[in-house]
């Protein structure tokens, strides 16, 4: 039989595309890739084509990174998936390519603030059809009862290249969550992608259905995506702790969360873009409602996460900041571009880190609030949007054209569910994601 090998892109919905050519060509495919159309760009989750600026105009080339090549072997059955590049027919990156969008926010970062990201990514997940237990929030139960799951999950993590960190039943019905450790941004964003994809595929493999969507049931928990960074220097040392800065952040990672927090409602759009992300982003789920810092508090947006090691030097090792307000409905590389440029923008702007809160902030008044600088985040897709779209620098951060694409995406997404109540919406997203 002959193997094929599907070559893929994350798109602006967060999807993962593409087409499949038997694995004998894949010398000739590296180099010209396979066709692919602007107008793909506009493919909403739903399978709605929004309007754009393309048409039926235009072609591009969806080329294979030779580095992203994952072979899933499940014994009945074996998936190939590489991820790649879209180019145009010059070779040159597409504008819109979510890959190329995540690169350019990274070589800003390098540029601005001398430093290298290192990311990792918590994922949750639940199991549609699941085994239905109760009380089994970080059960041994639960846990055993996808534990076959569970192993082969981690073993296909494992031969993709990836570093598992840890799995476990997360609290809500049939939730699971899958840790794998940092790697520097682009790989990290790769390796976001492989795993959502190798999870359903596993998920299929047991006779199962993963969904990662944002939230299921508006009475149950979400699913978020924590995405943890740290910062290197040219000569790989940490740059991102410093025992005397506040909550041990240094300068440069006390301006990049500034920065993070300063734009958050405006990039909101981007690491959060579902419809039903926004049932998540309320407070008490801990998600994130706020533009807040917090010190080991899991109600904040942007979280300074706890350190295990004793020594300094291993301290600074481990030191990293999370942020909270993301779910997979985002495609990693622009919502990872969109908070490394926000944090790029804090550092450019010398920006300084708010003090970390440790208190209930839906316990302030909006007075209160405001008063300290806080702002509840937008609370429905249209507004977040409206707020990226307003906002000249964050949408100078990407191409010309960027910005009213991805709008108009978003809008043909929105128009798709308008007659929906809140119970179809969610249907609608847990079974696209
Ligand atoms: N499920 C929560 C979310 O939607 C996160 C729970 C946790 O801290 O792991 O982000
Ligand atoms: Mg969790």
């Amino acid at each position: 039989m002959s193997q094929l090998i599907f070559v893929a892109t994350c798109d602006l919905a967060g999807k993962v595309r593409g087409k499949a050519f038997p694995a004998a060509d894949l010398e000739r495919r590296l180099k010209c890739g396979v066709g692919w159309t602007p107008t793909n760009v506009q493919i909403n989750c739903f399978d709605g084509i929004a309007d754009g600026p393309f048409g039926s105009l235009g072609d591009l080339l969806l080329i294979p990174e030779e580095f992203l090549d994952v072979t899933a072997d499940f014994g009945t059955h074996v998936e190939r998936l590489m991820l790649g590049n879209i180019v145009n027919l010059d070779g040159e990156p597409w504008a819109l390519c979510t890959r190329a969008l995540l690169e350019s926010a990274l070589n800003r970062l390098e540029h601005v603030g001398g430093i290298r990201l290192l990311a990792a990514f918590e994922h949750e997940f639940q199991l549609r059809n699941g085994s239905g237990l109760v009380g089994e929030g970080f059960g041994r139960a639960g846990f055993e009862a996808q534990r076959r799951l569970c192993e082969t999950l981690i073993s296909q993590i494992e031969s993709a290249g990836i570093k598992p960190d840890s799995i476990m039943k997360e609290y809500g019905s049939d939730q699971y969550e899958v840790v794998t450790g940092p790697k520097e941004g682009l790989r990290a964003a790769d390796e976001a992608v492989i795993l959502r994809e190798l999870t359903r595929s596993t998920a299929r493999a047991h006779g199962e259905a993963a969904t990662f969507t944002p939230i299921r049931d508006p009475a149950g928990v979400g699913n978020g995506v924590h995405i943890h960074m740290s910062f290197l220097n040219p000569d790989d040392s940490p740059a991102t702790y410093d025992e005397d800065g506040p909550g041990g952040m240094s300068d440069l990672t006390s301006a990049f969360a500034a920065g993070v927090l300063k734009y958050l409602d405006s990039i909101l759009a981007l690491t959060a873009p579902s419809v039903v992300s926004y049932l998540r982003l309320t407070p008490h789920r801990w998600s994130a409602a706020y533009n807040n810092l917090g010190f080991r508090d899991r109600e904040a947006s942007l979280r300074i996460c706890p350190v295990t090691a004793k020594d300094p030097r291993a301290i600074a090792k481990q030191f990293n900041i999370e942020y909270r307000a993301a779910d997979a409905a985002a495609c990693p590389y622009l919502a990872l571009a969109a908070v490394v440029h926000a944090g790029c923008q804090g550092i450019e702007e010398k920006l300084v880190a708010p003090e970390p809160t440790e208190e209930d902030l839906s316990l302030l008044s909006p007075e209160a609030l405001a008063e300290r600088g806080f702002i509840r985040l937008p609370e429905t897709l249209e507004a977040a949007l409206e707020r990226f779209e307003t906002n000249r620098t964050v949408t100078g951060w990407f191409p010309d054209s960027f910005a009213d694409v991805y709008c108009a995406h978003k809008a043909s997404e929105i128009t798709h569910l308008s007659e929906m109540d809140t119970k179809a919406r969610c249907a609608a997203y847990e079974a696209t994601y």
